[in-house]
């Protein structure tokens, strides 16, 4: 995921935002201001209470990020994006208990604010009652105060409950995983939990089916294959799990030198089933033409362009005994297409994605058979 630009850094956290949150403050001043015709009052009462209640949702992602790095997990950065935001984490912590608190840490901010902001309540609404609350709730899109605190008292409510809901991807699967990983293996762990939290997405689908609310589909739908694609993490980390890069990269993948030209790289390209380059002098690995760069720098500067003017070079390197799991999370996670392999500077081959499925494709049968 990019198209996000830094906004701030905050106790060695990044936070970024996506290029697209701007639709969702458009989405509210129009749905405040023109659909419901509360005109200007009310577009401006959706992006001000959009906008705190994103803060409060960074807040949530803060309560994760702070976790982890107590935990010592690297927090690479949060990104608001206009359903919400993300913590990205450098690994999942494999300990149960450590799972357990960065998850629930999160949903803890929001119900840590509803607490404070509880008090206040009364104060704010002299008399309110249940009969009343309908009441309080149609000040909703009115630029007034009370509306506003209302509004955040409920989201902080409502995030805490939504993310605990058991059902990955929100915090309360990894709840659940956690509580389960205490007891039995984290694979089998893992497999239930993704279970409960596909039966809750077609519960939630089916009453959104038998209620018109698409809103609840949409939910449905993002928890169902969220915990799908949670489900296949797991499975291919035990399929990777014990293998090395050894087991898997290639070998005979031709190098270039700094001195040659795009255009030889793209004959290569042409005329094998290599795409991407590690770029040699003397034996030592000195940068790397992946296929994306070549086509940038054919694009911009025609076939005539030298290798060492255009090639990275600054990029990471693996050991042969590398495990295969850590480098397929660096392949995804840095958005590289293969990374040089190497022991003690001296180039060895490339290891690239499509090596990895194969890897998990091919060893499993091999190791059958034996
Ligand atoms: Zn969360």
């Amino acid at each position: 995921m990019d198209n996000a630009f830094r906004i701030f850094r905050l106790r060695g956290i990044d936070v970024f935002i996506h290029v697209t949150f701007p639709l969702i403050l458009i989405w509210v001043a129009v749905s405040y201001g023109v659909l419901q015709g509360r005109g200007v009052s009310g577009a401006l009462f959706g992006v001000l209470v959009t906008l705190l209640l994103f803060g409060v949702v960074l807040l949530h992602e803060f309560g994760h990020g702070l976790a982890a790095q107590k935990f010592g997990v690297e927090v690479k950065r949060i990104v608001l994006l206009p359903l919400g935001g993300i913590a990205q984490l450098g690994r999942i912590p494999e300990k149960p208990a450590q799972e357990f608190w960065i998850a629930i840490a999160g949903p803890a901010v929001n119900f840590v604010l509803a607490l404070v902001m509880l008090p206040f309540v009364p104060l704010v609404f002299p008399d309110l009652d249940a009969s009343s609350l309908p009441n309080a709730f149609r000040l909703f899109g009115e630029l007034d105060g009370r509306a506003i605190f209302l509004y955040l008292f409920v989201s902080n409510i409502f995030l805490a409950v939504f993310n605990l809901i058991p059902a990955f991807p929100l915090d309360g699967g990894r709840v659940l995983r956690a509580l389960l990983a205490a007891v039995m293996e984290y694979g089998r762990a893992t497999r239930i939990a993704v279970w409960v939290g596909q039966a809750l997405a077609w519960g939630m689908g089916l009453w959104g089916f038998s209620t018109g609310n698409l809103f609840l589909i949409l939910i449905a739908l993002f928890v169902y294959m969220g915990a799908a694609a949670e489900g296949q993490s797991i499975a291919l980390r035990a399929a990777l799990d014990g293998l090395t890069v050894e087991q898997a990269y290639s070998r005979r993948a031709v190098t270039v030198a700094p001195d040659q030209t795009i255009g030889e790289a793209v004959q290569l390209v042409l005329g094998s089933f290599q795409s991407n380059f590690a770029v040699c002098a003397a034996g030592q690995v000195v940068g790397m033409l992946s296929y994306s760069k070549l086509v940038a720098a054919l694009e911009a500067h025609g076939r005539v362009a030298r290798i060492g003017d255009v090639m990275e070079t600054e990029f990471p390197t693996v050991q042969p005994g590398a495990n295969l799991f850590q480098v397929e999370e660096q392949l995804v996670t840095h958005n590289r297409e293969a990374m040089p392999v190497t022991e003690e500077g001296r180039y060895l081959g490339l290891i690239a994605r499509g090596d990895i499925a194969e890897a998990v494709r091919l060893l499993p049968i091999l190791k059958r058979q034996a």
